[in-house]
């Protein structure tokens, strides 16, 4: 063959090889790992790859702040096992995305925020680069994991990394750093192809030890007044047939926590949520599944949980969670799906009923405090207050049990927890471990995305405020979300005073303010709503018609109380009491 002919045959060949791009891996390593979704806001250096990945296949819900965004990843991951993907530009972008990446690590929720970064070289040397910022190290402490990728023939396995560090063991919130230009590198097609990582078994069953298992029958079996306590986590884990047969099975009441209701309907008859005070104080051994002892359950000691000695067995993945706040007599280490199973076959249907008397203690609370409840949510007062409001979106659920119940606020999350029953897992998602305010329009936008049903959520007027330029997500994206601002003209109450100046009082709003207005600049329904009467009708019209309403609850400034039900916490001013 001459010199010639071998060179343009080198030039076809050349010719002919296809290209890959940083962008194009990125996108197929999502892909191949059955990634759907992307949440997130646009600008450089990501643009492109959100255009490119909605051209791939892949939906891209373009948000307002990234902080709602990453919200809505961070409940996508505990909605669907598969963590939930959050997207954002440099620094500020990153920044706003970080509150929500170290919520879902606290909350046990898998995401991951992938962030586009500045250069390296002239991040490290601090030579003032666009956006300059070292995410990756200001990531690392408020995540179970961080990663960067510099070469484009790395991102399978970074990304590989990334999906197992988030869903494996205890879920948690992962970032991943992507370098501006990362996306613009080029590689051989093939080999790019070659390097993907598609993730087997992501989340691996972890099996508890034959003794541990054992340890905590025993402990159970000798109980007097037995509780089971169900946590988000056995929420998360979808053991939902497992632990309702061993709930049933045994007898023992259960205790939902928030986002645990409805793993059994709050309405069976072992359900003592309407007696939670009762059953903390008199039980003498508590079953943990998926919840933790942190301060949402006074720590696992003091006055909540009485005087009479417990014992706890605490059924987690964390093997590191045991211990934490008091001692663990028997530890269950391992997925809740197989530590229910393991407790299922290991009792193999001979459970002892837990004595009578202990149960019918428990109903017997339970009955009265619902019976007490139950004149106060159907007063049909204008302006309303809270039972009168909450008593028709709990009828609304009751009749709607396939709908996403999303509650923020102070009052109106406390007092809507104990009000509105749940029947279905996974229903009710809320302001989790740290009550946090602003996860309403981000939770609310996953969960229609994710679920593909009904979504109502439950605002207080000044939770609401943290989200609400979102509603022009809902309205661009036609999503069937129903959102009830409960207005009462402020933080807690609206109805402090200033005494010393003209300027508000820093806990009030603009008064008799109309939130309905927002949505209807973006095409969405807007409704006043001044009685139970008109909420109900207004809610039930959102909810058959689908369309994006946001529904302004008129409360009465008066109704509510300072920090809604955890005003112990707030620090006492011994100037205030001379
Ligand atoms: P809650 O606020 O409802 O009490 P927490 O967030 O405090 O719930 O507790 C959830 C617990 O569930 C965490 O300790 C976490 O490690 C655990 N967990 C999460 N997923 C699983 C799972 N699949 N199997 C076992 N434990 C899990
Ligand atoms: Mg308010």
């Amino acid at each position: 063959m001459s010199a010639v002919v071998q060179s343009i045959d080198a030039n076809k060949a050349e010719a002919q090889q296809e290209l890959t791009d940083g962008f194009h891996l990125v996108i197929e390593a999502l892909k191949l790992n059955g990634i759907k979704t992307i949440y997130g806001v646009p600008g450089i250096p990501i643009t492109d790859f959100g255009r490119m990945a909605q051209a791939e296949g892949i939906r891209v819900i373009s948000f307002r702040h990234e902080q709602n965004a990453g919200y809505a990843a961070s409940i996508a991951g505990f909605l669907t096992k598969q963590p939930g993907i959050c997207l954002t530009v440099s620094a500020p972008g990153f920044l706003n995305g970080l509150t929500a990446l170290a919520h879902a690590t606290t909350n046990c929720f898998p995401m991951i925020l992938i962030s586009g970064s500045s250069e390296r070289e002239i991040v490290d040397l601090q030579q003032g680069d666009y956006e300059e910022m070292d995410q990756l190290a200001i990531a690392k402490p408020l995540c179970k994991a961080a990663f960067r990728v510099l070469h484009a023939a790395d991102i399978g396995i970074g990304l590989a990394r990334a999906i197992r560090a988030a869903v494996s063991g205890r879920p948690g919130g992962v970032y991943l750093d992507l370098p501006a230009k990362l996306f613009g590198q080029i590689m051989d097609a093939e080999a790019g192809k070659k390097s993907l990582v598609k993730v087997i078994d992501a989340a691996p069953a972890q099996i508890p030890a034959p003794d541990a298992v054992k340890r905590a029958l025993d402990v159970l079996k000798n109980a007097k007044r037995p509780l089971i306590i169900l946590g988000k986590g056995a929420a998360y884990a979808q053991a939902d047939d497992a632990i309702r047969a061993l709930v049933e099975n045994s007898g023992i009441p259960f205790l939902p926590m928030s986002m645990a209701k409805g793993i059994l309907p709050d309405t069976h008859p072992q359900c003592a949520g309407a007696a939670r005070s009762t059953v903390l104080k008199d039980s003498d051994v508590v079953m943990l599944i998926g919840a933790r002892l942190n301060w949402l359950l006074s720590h696992g000691k003091g006055k909540t949980w009485g005087d009479a000695p417990k014992k706890f067995i605490q059924i987690d993945i964390e093997p590191r969670e045991m211990d934490s706040n008091v001692e663990i007599v028997a530890p269950v280490v391992g997925d809740i799906g197989s530590c229910v199973a393991a407790l299922l076959a290991g009792i193999d249907g001979k459970w002892p009923a837990p004595p009578s008397e202990w149960t019918g203690a428990v109903k017997a609370k339970r009955d009265d405090n619902v019976a007490k409840m139950a004149p106060r949510l159907m007063n049909n007062n204008s302006p309303m207050d809270y039972h009168g409001a909450l008593g028709v979106l709990r009828t609304i659920i009751k009749e709607r049990p396939d709908a996403i119940l999303v509650n923020e606020g102070a009052n109106t999350l406390d007092l809507a927890r104990g009000i509105i029953d749940m029947y279905q897992p996974r229903k009710r998602i809320d302001v989790g471990t740290w009550g946090i305010m602003g996860i309403g329009m981000g939770y609310s936008i996953a969960a229609a995305i994710e679920t593909g049903k009904p979504v109502l959520a439950v605002e207080g007027d000044s939770a609401f405020g943290f989200s609400g330029m979102e509603v022009e997500t809902i309205c661009r994206y036609k999503l069937p979300v129903c959102i009830v601002v409960f207005n009462n003209d402020g933080i807690y109450r609206g109805t402090d005073v200033n005494a010393v100046s003209s300027d508000p009082a820093p806990t009030v709003f603009v008064k008799g303010s109309r939130y309905d207005k927002m949505i209807e600049a973006f095409g969405g329904v807007g409704v006043n709503a001044t009685s139970p009467d008109e909420l109900r009708r207004a809610v039930n019209a959102a909810m058959d018609s689908g369309k994006p309403t946001l529904i302004n609850a008129v409360l009465d400034p008066a109704a509510g109380s300072e920090s809604g039900r955890i005003g112990n916490l707030n620090p006492q001013s011994k100037l205030k009491k001379k």
